[in-house]
């Protein structure tokens, strides 16, 4: 297992002629040993590119990076020691499960005692053991799918193990077993593992940081927790979440934010910046319906179970509000914000109270 820094990297394709060129804008990181992270935003926010700059598929146009402190940059894959799963699987048909398991053992000169209770392992822990003398030709896709999640373990000295939207062709209900057992496996052999993909259910589970992209751009990076109650970019605060963060163009005068002719308390002051575009950012978890605070008029609810979502708008300006199954909500609803779930941006980015 390796720390894996990235130096002031940055990516372009092609020829640069200013700076949205980059597919990989500025990145400076470090993703600690043994962690699990997540890499995570929506389809062409430059997930793969990174991913390939780690593995060593793509050197990238400036900056460094580094294993345990040492420079890769310019090392080949096969030199950086380094196990992938890919989107779709890699296995040979002609070999059984087990074969193909101890194949990368195999490969590497790893003695037979170990390369049998390593297999057995990984076998118990994805639960193989019905098929392991079966040939992969005759596996379902899901199948084939964990052999590769398999064979990307199986290896106990690597410097990380590298996800590329691996579940992707597995069955929607078979996929939250298989996130609980990658979870299960990184516990017990404490790989660094870094997990790329579009799907915040996937990324929230699985990851104990989260880095979001959008753009070629790092926004953020944290815990699923501070995701959820600290978006520090507002497409962080929309893109995560159920619905996503209710996002309001506001102006602030101290305490005191103006929505329209509607008022709401802060927590404490801010200092906008001057000229900013300023919005509070609520997500509707924190917006409480009852006979409070500001009229809210409902256009919309969606029953989902264990809880309903009330879609509407306050001063014009739509909002969402969750309400807890038992919950009742009025005819003409009024809403108020909970204090600890407000936060407000300046062109996007995340403004701090003052005390
Ligand atoms: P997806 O989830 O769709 O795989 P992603 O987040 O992994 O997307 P990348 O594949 O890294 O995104 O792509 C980032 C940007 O770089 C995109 O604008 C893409 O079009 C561009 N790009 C990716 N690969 C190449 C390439 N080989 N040549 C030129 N541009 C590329």
């Amino acid at each position: 297992m390796a720390e894996i820094t990235l130096d002031n990297i940055r990516h372009a394709y092609g020829p640069v002629r200013d700076p949205d060129d980059y597919a990989l804008k500025t990145l400076n990181h470090v993703w600690t040993d043994g962690g699990a992270f997540a890499l995570l935003g929506p389809s062409g926010c430059g997930k793969t590119t990174l991913l390939n700059i780690i593995s060593g598929l793509i050197t990238p146009t400036e900056g460094r990076i580094l294993f345990d402190g040492v420079d890769v940059t310019h090392l080949p894959p096969e030199a950086r020691n380094i196990a992938q799963v890919f989107q779709f699987p890699v296995v040979y048909d002609t070999m059984t499960v087990a074969e193909n398991l101890a194949f990368p053992l195999k490969n590497r000169g790893v003695r037979r005692a170990d390369i049998k209770t390593r297999v057995a392992n990984i076998i118990d822990m994805l639960d193989l053991g019905a098929v392991a003398g079966k040939k992969a030709a005759s596996l379902t896709a899901d199948l084939k799918q964990k052999i590769s999640l398999g064979r990307g373990m199986v290896r106990e000295n690597v410097s990380a193990i590298l996800f590329d939207e691996p579940l992707t062709v597995i069955d929607p209900h078979l996929k939250w077993q298989l996130r609980t057992q990658l979870k299960t496996l990184h516990r017990e052999f404490g790989h660094t593992m870094v997990y790329v993909t579009h799907d915040q259910t996937e990324a929230l589970t699985f990851a104990d940081r989260v880095v979001v992209m959008v753009g070629g751009e790092v926004v953020q990076v944290g815990s699923p927790e501070e995701l959820f109650a600290r978006p520090r970019h507002t497409f962080v605060g929309y893109f995560i979440g159920s619905p996503g963060m209710n996002v309001l163009p506001v102006t602030v005068d101290g305490a005191t934010a103006h929505l329209g002719d509607e008022r709401i308390a802060l927590p404490a002051p801010v200092a906008a910046p001057r000229g900013a575009r300023i919005e509070l950012g609520v997500r509707p978890e924190f917006v409480v319906l009852g006979h409070e605070g500001m009229p809210f008029r409902i256009t919309r609810v969606d029953d989902v179970g264990r809880e309903r979502i009330v879609h509407g708008t306050i001063a014009g300006r739509p909002v969402s509000a969750i309400v807890p199954e038992e919950g009742t909500v009025p005819d003409m609803p009024r809403a108020f914000f909970r204090q600890d779930g407000i936060n407000l941006y300046a062109d996007d980015w995340r403004i701090e109270y003052l005390s």
